[in-house]
């Protein structure tokens, strides 16, 4: 008996419905703010993350799932969805040739964490990306457009938290600022922590162990005056587009390539893993990549928190309308041709097995939850004919020609 591995889950139904739904959803809303989806290798270069997540990130330094393939190749399975969408976009030349910068993602993310409750080693995101587009109307377009996402699917109860981590400029100076300040306390920091704030001091704010107390104490960004205006106009319009929020400076996000906004959406029903969305804006990372003076903004959010927080919302029925069960021997091919044509009349149909006792293919019937048994015997046969049977009330069985069953069916299904 081989198992799956730790922190890799198997989907199962009614969880992977879920996922459907929310996947969905998601698709809807990106069609309404004119985003185009991209499909991304799930394995790449491993110096792609190294480069643009970076390297003193958790995400890199950790938990990435990297490794040298058969031919010698330094290969990563993705931690996230940034890196491949912007190498893609350089490539590709999509500046050029793309029709708005707004792309989505959906797919597996791996990172090699300590597997608990609503956090896998193999999870799905949801992303989307806007870029080209420096204005803060591209910020509170994007965030509305995830809260809206949010509501589409059914998630409700979640709360915006928003910051902005300035230019590279206002960095320069905090920068300095922060590690003089963390350099007088390196004894009281968490290892990992002392040995990387030389080389990344903003990281210590957002570590699990040392962060929390660090964000009381240590000196606080500045913003420029350009930062600053971005920041408000940013809120303003969040404003208008009736998105609620609260600011919180201590919101520093995990990855190197943040400018200026970073926001995250959490819900308190999930516990200690509480964050559903991370995003932030990243003007530098394109031509940091390589590519153009491309400044951008995007999010991901994870498919499988979300899913945990509509566990108790009912799945719609997926239940079969008709089942066919063959009552003669004889009559299996009948049966099988009249399931060809439920289905190409759009109802859903299912059945057991035409080499079973009518007795088995009665239970499984029963199981399916399907409305209705629709059986050709002996004597349909012979007529032509098959009986309508509905599974969900004792009576009321019928026998009608066998080219009418379809119309029938679909007659007495309830309209989705
Ligand atoms: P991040 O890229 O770390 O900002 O993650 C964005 C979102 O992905 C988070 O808010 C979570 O909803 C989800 N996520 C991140 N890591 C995991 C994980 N290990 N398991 C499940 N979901 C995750």
């Amino acid at each position: 008996m081989i198992n799956s591995l730790r922190g890799f889950r198997d989907l199962l139904p009614p969880e992977s419905d879920l996922f459907a739904r929310i996947e969905t959803a998601a698709r809807e809303v990106f069609g309404l703010y004119g985003y185009q989806e991209v499909r991304l290798p799930v394995l790449e270069k491993k110096e792609l993350f190294v480069k643009s997540t970076g390297d003193t990130t958790d995400i890199v330094e950790k938990e990435m799932y990297a490794f040298t393939d058969g031919g010698g190749r330094e290969v990563a399975l993705r931690p996230e969805g940034t890196p491949g969408l912007v190498r893609a976009y350089i490539e590709h030349n999509l500046g050029q040739t793309g029709r708005n910068g707004k792309y989505f993602y959906i797919g597996p993310m791996f990172r090699a964490e300590r597997p608990q409750a609503g956090r896998y080693r193999e999870f799905t995101q949801i992303g989307a990306e806007n870029i080209g587009n420096s204005s803060p109307y591209a910020d509170a377009e994007t965030i509305a457009m995830l809260v809206r996402l949010l509501e589409k699917a059914g998630v409700a109860g979640c709360s915006v938290v928003l910051n902005s981590l300035g230019c590279g400029d206002c960095r320069k100076a905090y920068r300095e600022l922060l590690l003089a300040f963390l350099r007088g306390r390196s004894e009281t920091l968490c290892e990992p922590c002392r040995g990387r704030i030389e080389r990344n001091p903003l990281r210590a704010l957002d570590c699990k162990t040392d962060g929390p107390a660090l964000a009381e104490t240590a000196p606080k960004l500045s913003l420029c005056p350009a930062c600053a205006e971005h920041f408000s106009r940013t809120r303003e319009l969040l404003k208008i587009s009736g998105v609620e929020f609260q600011v919180n400076t201590s919101l520093v996000r995990g990855l190197d390539y943040y400018t200026r906004t970073v926001f995250e959406v959490r819900s308190a029903a999930l516990g200690g893993q509480d964050a559903v969305c991370g995003g932030g804006r990243y003007d530098d990372l394109v031509r940091s990549m390589g590519g153009p003076a491309a400044p951008a903004i995007g999010w991901a959010v994870g498919v499988d928190r979300m899913a945990l927080l509509l566990k108790d919302k009912p799945a719609p029925d997926t239940a079969p309308g008709a089942f066919v069960v063959s009552a003669a021997k004889e009559a299996g091919e009948k049966a099988f041709a009249l399931l060809t044509a439920l289905r190409a009349a759009g109802i859903s149909s299912d059945y057991s097995s035409f080499d079973l006792s009518l007795k088995s293919q009665m239970r499984s019937a029963d199981k399916s939850g399907a409305s209705f048994a629709l059986l050709i015997g002996e004597d349909e046969l012979k007529a032509g004919a098959v009986t309508i049977k509905p599974l969900k009330e004792k009576s009321g069985q019928y026998t009608v020609p066998i080219k009418d069953a379809p119309a029938e069916i679909e007659k007495r299904l309830p309209k989705l």
